[in-house]
């Protein structure tokens, strides 16, 4: 089959080097596809024609309304292909279908929202002194590159391109070398939006060779960020030679906080979903469950005997709950973790292996694993696995659980499960974390800013935040009353 191009100044072009890389089924090991192979050539032709795009008249001067009509058609394009679409996820990154298939209404849903926003009030003006008035407005911030993780590949597309689209900046995005297959397809619907050549480029390759000159490009205005908290360090290394705006949004290792007051089998599921989903290949992931003492024993119990019953496989079939890690090397990390938990002492008391189905064998797959009597200074509990490795901790109170649950350099996400809604107000206004959830673990709205304190991460995604972050602010002062100033005698 012939390799799969890359989208670059509205053509389908190789490598500049002619170089391919086969990408794979992490279900079943075998290969899916070959596709371009890029490098530094590629990162600035592309990063040229987003500038060419952008600098010339016809797309940031559009009006908003013009744009907004683009995003609408590429938002019902995305839901009438939406099912091919997550069979392409499923296919080569392994999530369930039934996940993919939120990802992909999720993506249509955000391109439709910030269609919508970008034509909504967007300014300010001011009474300031003088006679005179001030205006405040936004602006696009120019040719940003977009670097974006193998965990969700379309919907982090879309969360990178749907903002900065609807705010008239132009576009380099590169997907993961792992998972590009969505953001081709992707391509080929913007292409056939309509989107002028240059405002969309999708370039193909991996981090040290293509994405890290992307991301020191000195024709880029704005460099945003979703994946680990060390290549996160370097990307905003590289931007700060060229002053760039940097938007980062990178690891977690988010508490999970259950008082004994919390309505248990639901909340023994949210724990799960917290933590499983993904395979726990998820930034936001539910990775450490402090439990109240007095319940900790008996919703480990269940806890166990429920993961325990999570039924594994390729992500196409439609009863699979849980599907394989993204590649061999992934799984040797986070079994490399697993490892160290058990020399730390922590009481595995679930999984820690692969699943024995022979049927599995071909795949990244990992069992759900549970850690029991963990300490915070176990390198399990201070460090991302990314993989569906809960540790447990317990504590005898409420300030014991803030301490427990902000005792990592991460501030990604976290949640509390009780029903006393005084006690959960309470604790989540001292977590330090950016998005938080009581009484349930995940649900994400394009509505609700995404983002993180401490090493999480700089700056937010979605909702009115994650438009700004996309846009320049400008002050105009209009003298309503000229003539002379009088400030020279001359
Ligand atoms: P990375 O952070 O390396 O990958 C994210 C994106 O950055 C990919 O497109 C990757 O390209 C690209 N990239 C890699 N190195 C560079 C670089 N030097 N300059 C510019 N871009 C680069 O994540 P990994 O896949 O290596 O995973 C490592 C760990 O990071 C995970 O185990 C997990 O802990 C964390 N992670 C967190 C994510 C999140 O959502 N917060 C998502 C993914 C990972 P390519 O994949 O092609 O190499």
């Amino acid at each position: 089959m012939e390799p799969r191009r890359m989208y670059v100044d509205g053509k389908w072009v190789e490598a500049v080097s002619g170089g391919v890389r086969t990408v794979y089924n992490p279900a079943s090991g075998e290969p899916l596809a070959t596709v371009a192979d890029g490098d530094a050539l590629d990162a600035d032709r592309a990063v040229r024609a987003a500038r060419r795009a952008f600098d010339e008249p016809g797309w940031s001067d559009r009006p908003a309304a013009e744009r907004a009509r683009l995003l609408f058609k590429l938002a019902d394009l995305i839901e009438e292909q939406a099912e091919g679409l997550a069979r392409l996820d499923t296919l080569n990154c392994g999530k369930p279908i039934r996940e993919a298939r939120y990802d992909a209404a999720d993506a249509a849903g955000c391109c439709r929202y910030y269609a919508g926003l970008v034509t909504k009030p967007l300014g300010q003006t001011y009474a300031v002194p003088d006679g005179s008035v001030a205006m405040v407005v936004r602006e696009p911030i120019g040719v940003a590159a977009q670097i974006i993780p193998w965990n969700y590949p379309l919907l982090m597309a879309a969360w990178k391109l749907a903002p900065a689209l609807a705010a008239g900046n132009t576009c380099v995005l590169k997907p993961s070398e792992h998972t590009p297959l969505s953001a081709l397809r992707l391509a080929e619907l913007i292409e056939e939006v309509g989107f002028p050549p240059g405002v969309v480029n999708i370039v193909l390759g991996d981090g040290p060779r293509l994405g890290a000159p992307l991301a020191a490009h000195p024709q880029l205005d704005k460099v945003a960020f979703t994946g680990g908290t060390a290549t996160g360090r370097s990307i905003m290394k590289a931007a700060a030679e060229g002053i760039k705006k940097v938007s980062l949004e990178l690891g977690g290792k988010s508490p999970n906080i259950v008082f004994a007051d919390c309505d248990l089998e639901p909340t023994v599921e949210y724990a799960m979903f917290g933590i499983f989903a993904g395979s726990g290949q998820v930034c936001s992931a539910g990775s450490r469950l402090l439990l109240e003492e007095s319940i900790a024993d008996r919703f480990l119990d269940r806890l166990v005997a429920r993961s325990s019953r999570i039924k594994l496989g390729p992500g196409l079939n439609e009863d699979t709950e849980m599907g394989p890690l993204i590649t061999p090397q992934h799984w040797n990390r986070v079994d490399g973790y697993v490892r160290w938990g058990l020399e730390e002492g922590a009481d595995l008391v679930l999984g820690g292996q692969r699943p024995d189905d022979p049927a599995l064998a071909g795949g990244n797959f990992y069992a759900p694993t549970i850690f029991a009597r963990t300490r915070s200074d176990m390198k399990v509990v201070q460090e991302e696995i990314f993989g569906p490795v809960l540790v447990v901790q317990t504590f005898k109170d409420e300030d014991e659980a803030v301490r427990l649950a902000n005792d990592t350099v991460y501030g990604l996400a976290g949640a509390v499960q009780t029903t006393d809604l005084a006690k959960a107000h309470r604790v989540i206004r001292r977590l330090r974390a950016g998005i938080t959830w009581i009484n349930t673990y995940h649900p994400t709205y394009n509505e609700a800013p995404w983002g993180g304190y401490k090493q999480s991460g700089i700056g937010r995604e979605l909702g009115t935040f994650g438009l700004e972050a996309y846009t320049e602010i400008k002050q105009i002062n209009i003298n309503m009353t000229p003539g002379p100033l009088g400030w020279y005698a001359g």
